[in-house]
Order: C-alpha cells, then structure tokens, then sequence
C-alpha cells in the first residue's frame, strides 16, 4: 500500500517527511534532497519580517508662522 503525498495527495511511490512541518511529501512536491516540503520553501522560517525602523509619518514637518 503505497502511503499518500499530503500536498499533491497522489501515490508516487516513496514520499519523503518534511525536517520542518513534518510533511509527507512525494519528489514533486518539494525538494527531498533537503528534506523540505515545498510549503516550507516557499515561506522560510524567518519569521516576521519587517521593515526595520518603518518611517511613521507623523510630523511632517510643517512649518506655521
Ligand atoms: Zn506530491
Ligand atoms: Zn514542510
């Protein structure tokens, strides 16, 4: 019985376990040399990120006589 690919959901033969979500994932859904689905490679595993220091458009300088 051949176990499924929880991404594409068919039966190709030998699936491969994602190392970051844990996965079952067969040869076209992600890279089994890494060992990563193609879920995690899209969305690494940075987390958030941000624009460091994001210019807040609060005073605008505006200058009253
Ligand atoms: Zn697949
Ligand atoms: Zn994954």
């Amino acid at each position: 019985m051949l176990e499924e690919c929880e991404i594409c959901g068919q039966s190709t033969g030998k699936l491969y376990t994602c190392r970051v979500c844990g996965t079952k994932f067969c040869r076209y859904c992600g890279s089994f040399t890494d060992k990563i689905c193609i879920d995690c490679i899209e969305k690494p595993a940075t987390e958030t990120y941000d624009a460091p220091e994001a210019a807040k458009p609060g005073s605008m300088g505006e200058v009253r006589r």
